[in-house]
């Protein structure tokens, strides 16, 4: 059974998104925000995983490899990233996986490590357009990314009518994520930003202690 988000995550995602696009608006456009997509978190990642091994990841012009365990699955598909978000007291890790993008010839794209992942990433696609044809759990890849094909039939592969209230395969960050009105990007304060990373952190907390032992843990390719 999904779990539902915890009432303050409702209530700041409620808060959040009030005056933004609605549902039918997202449904009828070309899913622009996810060549440059949010994150998942670890109980995204697992989900997405086991849609994956009951054979229900498909899209129409990508396979996914076969027989991966998890931790190969998620370290060809996600670029695994630590957090750390200040919490009273302290301070917790929060693990964030950014889905990656595919190429035109089907390859996913690693985003360098050792800067800011949101910055490196920006400059990468922006100096190279080419390479980004979108998030691999899109439905078909984008045409000539950054210009809109207006291809409305595109959409998130991992989205379910109860994404927007549980946790499901969908990248909670991609819930999060809306806009003002089409094509025109909501960008959270500062300030949203640090609660968002806070109720994530505190109401999955141990993400990093968790990972680890599911990678330890972890059978070899099948
Ligand atoms: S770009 Fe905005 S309107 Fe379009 S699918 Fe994404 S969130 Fe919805
Ligand atoms: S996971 Fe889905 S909603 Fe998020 S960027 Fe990828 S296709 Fe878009």
């Amino acid at each position: 059974m999904q779990q539902p988000f915890p009432a303050p995550i409702v209530r700041f995602l409620n808060e959040y998104h009030s005056g933004g696009v609605t549902e039918a608006d997202c449904r009828a456009c070309s899913s622009p925000c996810c060549s440059l997509g949010g994150f998942a978190i670890l109980e995204n990642v697992v989900q997405i995983y086991e849609l994956y091994k009951q054979g229900g990841l498909h899209r129409a012009d990508y396979e996914y490899e076969s027989g991966l365990g998890f931790a190969n699955f998620v370290f060809k598909y996600f670029d695994v990233y630590k957090k750390l978000v200040p919490l009273e007291g302290g301070e917790a890790t929060l693990m964030l996986f950014h889905m990656r993008s595919l190429s035109q010839d089907g390859n996913t794209i690693a985003i360098p490590t050792g800067g800011d992942y949101w910055e490196t990433r920006a400059q990468l696609f922006e100096l190279n357009p080419w390479l980004n044809r979108g998030c691999v759990f899109l439905s078909h890849k984008v045409g000539n990314w950054p210009e809109d094909d207006g291809d409305a039939t595109r959409h998130c592969i991992l989205h379910t009518a109860s994404s927007g209230t549980h946790v499901t395969a969908k990248p909670v960050d991609c819930v999060f994520y809306t806009c003002n009105k089409p094509i025109e990007a909501r960008v959270p304060t500062e300030e949203q930003s640090a609660n968002w990373f806070r109720l994530l952190a505190t109401h999955f907390p141990n993400s990093l202690e968790r990972f680890e032992a599911l990678i330890r843990d972890d059978p070899a390719d099948k």
